[in-house]
């Protein structure tokens, strides 16, 4: 294992490092506040040629830390990992049709998987695709469908035959469908943070989808959806890392040149002591991120480094936040000072794509050989 950067991978962060610092601080500050997709943004890494970058783990920390946080990994990340199913799956004429505007920016993408009463147990989706003729007609409801708002198509999850307790994931099926309002009714969700990009309350009602839309083979959904997990994971704990890397900078920075009591607080071991240990937990999070990045490369099994890495990257990323919060006082309860937004960001890493817990019930089970809890 070696985990040292090569000379292109330092070519493509510092690049990226110089391309996200053009949207400083407080672009990302007035977007999350008025809750504007951050197009700029996109359009300057879509025509840069990032969206369809292999070294993703680089580019989306790189872009955390630029202070976009998850405002900016959001923006573009769907695109990157969601995608993933039909560059696996999808037929020639599906991927040809897609992929070409995914990758220089002008198609958006978004993801529908989760619904009101099926988040961590997907096998509860109840939207329905029931076919007819030619194509297929969906009904039901999606939840946090994230950029569904600004998306030309989504990839779909419905189930396609009823669910069976014998075997609760098969009969749900994968689509690419076309984000048609006349059969979609889609509406943000307000939320704690991450807001220059919504998330949705989707409700389908009618939409018609051509069987060629369809990823894959009718039931074999969800199985085409684990193999897009543990990139997802990668990708998601090396955002939090780049999320904890720059809330310590702000936090050093300011440790340096407040002074109370006659001299600089950062003197003062009470503040730096916990400094010091989320900058310890986040470089020891990074070490198992880069090795499941590395093991997935190489194409080595990395169910339990993805799922540590996405673990360890979260806490620390979010108790570097809450550190940088603490560090500022009373200024890292205002916005100006942009850390509690990197706390508001930091702890959705924690929620989502998958919560530390279900993290812990992988682990139990996979890791350890326990009995499955659920
Ligand atoms: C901002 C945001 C954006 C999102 N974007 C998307 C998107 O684009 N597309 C999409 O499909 N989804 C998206 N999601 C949904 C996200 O993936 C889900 O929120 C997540 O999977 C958890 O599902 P849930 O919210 O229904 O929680 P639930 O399944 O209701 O779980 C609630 C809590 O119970 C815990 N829990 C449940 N079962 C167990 C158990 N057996 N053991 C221990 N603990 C358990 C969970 O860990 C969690 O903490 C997004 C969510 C957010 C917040």
């Amino acid at each position: 294992m070696d985990f040292e950067l090569t000379q292109d991978q330092h070519d493509i962060q510092r690049a990226v490092r110089e391309l996200a610092a053009s949207f400083g601080n407080d672009y990302w500050a007035e977007h999350d506040h008025d809750h504007r997709f951050p197009w700029e943004f996109y359009d300057a890494f879509a025509h840069g040629g990032w969206l369809g970058i292999q070294e993703a783990s680089i580019l989306l920390e790189e872009v955390a830390a630029s202070g976009a946080a998850m405002n900016g990994c959001s923006a573009m990340h769907l695109t990157i990992f969601g995608i993933n199913v039909l560059v696996k799956h999808g037929s020639e004429a599906l991927r040809a049709e897609i992929l070409p505007g995914v990758v220089d920016g002008s198609l958006h993408v978004c993801f529908g998987v989760t619904e009101p009463d099926a988040g961590t147990d997907t096998s509860r989706i109840t939207t329905t695709a029931r076919r007819d003729g030619d194509s297929y007609v969906v009904h039901g409801r999606k939840v946090w469908t994230t950029k569904a708002g600004d998306s030309q198509k989504i990839v779909l999850l419905a189930r396609t035959s009823p669910r069976d307790d014998a075997s609760p994931t098969d009969g749900m099926s994968l689509f690419l469908a076309d984000v048609d309002r006349s059969a979609m009714e889609i509406t943000p969700i307000a939320k704690m943070g991450r807001n220059a990009v919504a998330s949705h309350e989707v409700r389908i009602d009618g939409l018609r989808v051509p069987a060629a839309a369809r990823i894959g083979e009718e039931g074999d959904g969800f199985r085409y959806l684990l193999d897009g997990l543990n990139p997802e994971r990668i990708l998601l704990a090396h955002e939090a890392l780049g999320i904890g890397r720059v809330a310590i900078e702000h936090a050093t920075e300011y440790a340096t040149q407040r002074e109370v009591f006659g001299r600089p607080i950062g003197q003062n071991q009470g503040l730096a002591f916990p400094l010091a240990e989320a900058q310890t937990r986040l470089d020891a999070a990074r070490l198992m991120a880069r090795n499941a990045a590395w093991r997935y490369d190489n194409g080595l099994r990395c169910g339990r480094e993805a799922n540590m890495a996405k673990f360890l990257c979260a806490d620390a990323g979010f108790e570097a936040a809450d550190r940088a919060v603490q560090t500022l006082g009373g200024m890292g309860y205002a916005r100006e000072y942009h850390v509690e937004r990197y706390f508001r960001e930091a702890r959705l890493i924690r929620l989502a794509p998958i919560s530390q817990e279900m993290v812990l019930n992988y682990v139990s089970q996979h890791v350890l050989g326990l009995p499955r809890s659920y």
